[in-house]
């Protein structure tokens, strides 16, 4: 039976807790794809290009803008990201599950260009626990954190553009609803369209 894949769409500012929750939902569901970013931010200790982005120039990010190769791009905390478009249409076609790491106006961008998708919000406890989140992950400069931290309203000013809303104030939970979340949607008609007529014609095979 063809299944088309789904698109999850998940949205937070950053120090939620967000990358996360997305590794415990690749770990406990490798067959989801993850749709690898272009960025033209420096890569971060540990990260690999290709495989955590696709680390690109300034200029060569403009030109494939230009071309279209995007399904949306943005430019968030002063650099730009963005999704390659052919890729993800070829990985739903496939029946893939697809998981995306976007910001919020990446993730209107997407909704209004794909028209399909589940698009997740996630709210930190607290601005005090995302400012100390961010502190403590000893991953950024103190520029680059003061930016994060006054993003973050704006971010959550956009929230109701949503389906759904998970707060992070108890990573198991948070993870558990996640999940349910996933799981549900993967059981609308849209995503398997020719099921009652594979009912109908099956043949007994237990
Ligand atoms: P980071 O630099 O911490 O990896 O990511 C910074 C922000 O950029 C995060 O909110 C992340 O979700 C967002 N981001 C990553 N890839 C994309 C993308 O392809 N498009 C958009 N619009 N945002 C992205």
């Amino acid at each position: 039976m063809n299944r088309r894949g789904l698109m999850l769409v998940i949205c937070a500012p950053s120090g939620t807790g967000k990358s996360t929750l997305i590794k415990r939902l690749r770990e406990e569901f490798p067959r989801i794809s993850f749709s690898i970013s272009y960025t033209t931010r420096a890569p971060r200790a540990g990260e690999r290009n290709g495989v955590d982005y696709h680390f690109v120039s300034m200029e060569n990010f403009r030109s494939l803008a230009a071309e279209g190769f995007f399904a949306e791009w943005a430019e968030v905390h002063g650099n730009c990201y963005g999704t390659p478009k052919q890729a993800i249409i070829d990985l739903l076609e496939e029946g893939q599950d697809i998981l995306f790491d976007i910001d919020v106006q990446g993730a209107a961008q997407l909704r209004e260009n794909m028209e399909e998708g589940c698009y997740v919000f996630l709210f930190p406890p607290s601005m005090a626990a995302l400012r100390q989140r961010l502190e403590n992950r000893n991953t950024d400069d103190d520029k680059t954190i003061r930016r994060r931290i006054e993003n973050a309203p704006g971010e959550i000013a956009q929230s109701d553009q949503f389906d759904y809303w998970i707060v992070n104030d108890d990573l198991d939970y948070a993870y558990r609803l996640l999940k349910s979340v996933y799981l549900a949607e993967g059981t609308r008609p849209c995503y398997m369209p020719g099921l009652p007529k594979w009912i109908m014609h099956r043949k007994i095979d237990a």
